[in-house]
Formats: structure tokens, sequence, C-alpha cells
């Protein structure tokens, strides 16, 4: 196997979540800016075409194994939008507050509530690596008017689970990790890395 591979992100809460998972596999997570990594562009329209490039770029810069995620809101009335455009829905500067408005908004009149957050994680083992490792997760839920909870971020608010009759922004911050498509997706690549020690 390998011994550390390089994040295609700086975020620091990612960077420790990842670290925490893998270090049970001997496996130390280090972030792009370690490694002056440029910024990669993301111009496809899926999950997976946008993580594969971040992966391949960040390993093509260092010369290590790279780990890279997408993740984002689909809105089934949307057509799957705003996708991979999630972050950045309302345009420049990014703002949660104005992508929720402008998410409630598109829904006005709308009966079909169902949404999904989607994140999908990639693995190269090398910049050319023709068959890298790839995880995914979905989190099932309804997009609601009105915001509830102050936990979480982005769509957290008003992204509703019917499950548990809470906003993922009212969840505890543990089970919010536990069950996430963040969580389902680490805990897939986890199980794949492991079949392959
Ligand atoms: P990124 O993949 O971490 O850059 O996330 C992309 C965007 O998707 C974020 O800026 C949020 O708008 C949205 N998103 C992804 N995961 C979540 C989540 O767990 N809660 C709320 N919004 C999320």
């Amino acid at each position: 196997m390998f011994e550390q591979l390089v994040l295609a992100s700086n975020n620091a809460g990612k960077l420790k979540e990842f670290n925490a998972l893998l270090a049970d596999l001997g496996i130390t997570v280090r972030p792009q800016r370690d490694f002056d990594v440029p910024e990669c562009p993301e111009p496809h329209h899926t999950f997976l075409e946008n993580a594969l490039e971040k992966a391949r770029h960040a390993s093509r810069a260092t010369g290590l194994p790279a780990l890279a995620d997408d993740s984002g809101i689909c809105v089934e009335a949307l057509g799957g939008a705003p996708g991979v455009y999630s972050a950045r829905f309302a345009g420049e500067p990014k703002s949660d507050a104005r992508n929720n408005a402008l998410l409630v908004e598109k829904l006005q009149g709308q009966a079909n509530r169902r949404a999904w957050y989607y994140c999908v994680l990639v693995l190269v083992r090398h910049a050319d690596d023709p068959q890298p490792l790839v995880a995914d997760g979905l989190w099932l839920g309804e997009v609601r008017d009105e915001a509830a909870g102050s936990g979480g971020f982005g769509y957290d608010p008003h992204f509703y689970l019917p499950g548990y009759g809470l906003s993922v922004a009212e969840l505890d911050a543990a089970e919010k990790n536990r069950v996430s498509h963040r969580g389902q997706a680490i805990q897939a690549l986890l199980a794949k890395l492991k079949a392959l020690a």
C-alpha cells in the first residue's frame, strides 16, 4: 500500500476527519497546500468527473497518491440541480444564505420536495492510475421552505430528514458524520482500502 497521500483540499475539517479514519491503515493524509499545489479547475457537470480531475491534478503535482472529494445537493424537481454548482448556486461570492433563499424560491408551488446530498471520493495511486478507487454516499431528504436549527452548514437548515423528524442543522453533529453522504462515502472507501491492504 502507501504511507501517505495528499488530500486535494485544504479544508481543515476534512483533513482531520480523513487522518483519523486512515490512521488505522497507517496512512497519513497531508493537505495539498503543503506542496503548493495550484488551484484545480472543476469544469465538469458531474461530481465524479470533478473529483477525478482534482485527484489526478494533486497527484501529478506532488508525485503522491491523492484523494479528492466532491459533494452537493441534488433536487429531484430541479432535474438534480444545483448539483455540482451547490456552493455557488446563487453566484459569487459564495453565500449559504443566498443559496438557500434561491433554492426555496425555485421550489415555490412545487409539491415534489425530494432531494439528496451526494458525496463522491476518488483515490488515485498515481496521476495516470487506470483504476481509481471510487466510493460514494447518498443521503435522502426533502427541502423545506422554513429554516430550522443552527448546526451544520450549507443547505442543512432547509434539508429535512423525515426519518428523524429534524432538519440536518438540528441533528447531533456526531450523528450527522455517521450517517451523512460524506460519512457513507468514507466508510465505503475504507472498506475498499482494507480489502486491498
Ligand atoms: P464541497 O464538496 O465540500 O465543496 O461542498 C460543495 C457544496 O455542497 C457546499 O458548499 C454546500 O453548499 C453543499 N454541501 C455539501 N455537503 C453538504 C452538507 O453536508 N450540508 C450542507 N450542504 C452541503
